[in-house]
């Protein structure tokens, strides 16, 4: 077994590199949206906490440059308002384990 199978999760995912693109590649494109979305599942299925609900500014704040270009937010988004593009080449989520 090489050394490399032998590192947990964790020490996978910290060994990954993102470039930070100054132009946000998520986006709700309609945030009214949200405030009629009940379960928020954006918030809950995010391995990367993206998304945060704010009960005082009643908004999602979208955290893009945490994001680990997954795609679950999109499946899951139940009125399909998340806006994506790719990031600009070179730039986000570079795995290093694959
Ligand atoms: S799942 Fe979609 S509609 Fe619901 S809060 Fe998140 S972005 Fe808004
Ligand atoms: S693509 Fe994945 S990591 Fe990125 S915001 Fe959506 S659920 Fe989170």
């Amino acid at each position: 077994m090489s050394p490399e199978s032998k590192k947990t999760i964790e020490e996978k995912l910290y060994a990954n590199e993102t470039r930070v693109d100054k132009t946000p590649h998520l986006e709700i494109a309609d945030p009214s949206v949200c405030l009629e979305c009940a379960a928020k599942p954006c918030t809950t299925v995010c391995p990367a906490r993206t998304y945060t609900w704010s009960e005082e500014g009643q908004k999602i704040s979208v955290s893009y440059e945490n994001c680990l270009e997954c795609g679950g937010c999109r499946a899951v988004c139940p009125r399909s308002v998340i806006a994506w593009r790719n990031p600009m080449g070179g730039m986000g989520i570079c795995y290093r384990y694959g």
